[in-house]
């Protein structure tokens, strides 16, 4: 091990016979090449859905370094199925390639790092050494800004990401390019007359099953806020879009009674970064200050419907006490008609987390049942017991 860090990461790209990588037009590159260079090792394939999405998203990054002239490589390990798939996928990378023909290289590079999922990035100074085992999550996070990969680096990303966030308005986060106003189904509204507002901002698209599913509950739930005289004035939704096109937006938009940002790729792609949004749908809430109370607003949604407004930490405590206390109530364990075992109660102290209920689908969090034996899982308000398993002889 120790030996590698004195060569640095060239003797474990190469093999016997190959002193080259190649690039995705075919060409022999002599490993040489990487000498200077910080080096990312991107093991990917093509039959993996997050894979899809990351390679364009690290393509625009290294185009970006490139064209920066920044000292910076990608080696793609791939674990392709084949041949074809390889040359097909890596055709798609503007980037250098360990041959797919060298499984033993691959198989080396896979152990060494100890890689069990793809896609993993593993960022190396130019020396070998390891900067980053979570490459995918700091591209996703910063982009090109991060490069030197550094983690000096990262620490001021981070810092100046905290100092944005503590001082975001609900102006800074929705107006762009001089457009300083939200839609609804009528009209154009200031981002300014939203202020003082509790806001969620809900991002959803049209082509997600999931997404269409919540916006209905939400709908019924922010109609139920709406109808409530205090609420009215004081919560508003809006619409962030996930879509691919516009025709998309708009027939998301149909389903939704409250506001919307306009179709505007480039500002939804900017919030969804900036809230780090990894899955639609996504509730964030913020407070009438504009600052962000919790990025969570769809679990509590589900927990706890409407009577989550107005999302304070507060509330919610108060809301997970009556919880917890109604749970005292709850049998510890239960038989539920559509599982063949017993289910165990459990919250998330004692063995439970955020879960999909087996039974809705839906999102939980907190108060579960739950079979150890095969990971089934069920909100409370899911069970329907077993009637027939009553006792006969007695
Ligand atoms: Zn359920
Ligand atoms: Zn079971």
């Amino acid at each position: 091990m120790e030996a590698s860090e004195e060569m640095g990461l060239s003797p474990l790209l190469s093999s016997p016979g190959r002193d080259f990588l190649i690039s995705s037009d075919g060409s022999q590159i002599g490993i040489g090449e990487l000498e200077g260079k910080t080096i990312g090792l991107y093991f990917s394939a093509n039959w993996n859905t997050q894979c899809e999405s990351f390679t364009p998203v690290l393509a625009d990054v290294y185009n970006q370094l490139k064209a920066e002239k920044s000292p910076f490589e990608v080696v793609y390990v791939s674990s392709d199925e084949d041949q074809s798939s390889f040359d097909r996928f890596h055709g798609l990378m503007p980037w250098l390639a360990v041959p797919f023909s060298d499984l033993q290289c691959k198989k080396s590079l896979t152990q060494r790092f100890q890689i069990e999922a793809v896609p993993s990035l593993i960022m190396f100074d130019p020396n070998g050494e390891t900067l980053q085992m979570e490459g995918v999550e700091i591209v996703y996070r910063y982009g090109a800004r991060a490069f030197p990969f550094t983690r000096a680096r990262i620490e001021e990303l981070e810092a100046e990401e905290r100092a944005k966030h503590e001082s975001q308005t609900l102006e800074t986060l929705l107006s762009t390019n001089g457009r300083s106003y939200v839609i609804s189904h009528s009209e154009q509204l200031p981002i300014r007359s939203l202020e003082g507002k509790t806001i969620g901002l809900y991002f959803s698209g049209h082509h997600c099953p999931p997404c269409v599913k919540f916006t209905s509950k939400l709908v019924s739930i922010y109609n139920n806020l709406k109808s409530k005289n205090d609420n009215n004035e004081e919560f508003e939704i809006i619409f962030v879009s996930a879509d691919r096109d516009k025709e998309a937006y708009i027939e998301c938009y149909k389903a939704m009674p409250w506001l919307a940002l306009p179709y505007e790729k480039e500002t939804s792609k900017a919030l969804l970064k900036y809230f780090h949004v990894l899955g639609i749908p996504t509730l964030i809430i913020l407070s009438p200050d504009g600052k962000t109370i919790t990025k969570d607003g769809r679990y509590l949604i589900n927990l706890y419907a409407d009577m989550a407004y107005p999302f304070t930490e507060e509330r919610i405590r108060f809301l997970q006490e009556r919880l917890d206390e109604e749970a005292k109530t709850y049998p510890r364990s239960v038989n539920h008609v559509n599982h063949r075992h017993e289910l165990n109660l459990v919250s998330e102290g004692s063995g439970g987390g955020p879960f999909i209920c087996c039974e809705c689908d839906e999102q939980g969090l907190g108060w579960e049942y739950q079979c150890l034996e095969c990971g089934y899982e069920i909100h409370p308000r899911c069970i329907k017991e077993e009637a027939t398993t009553q006792k006969i002889d007695e």
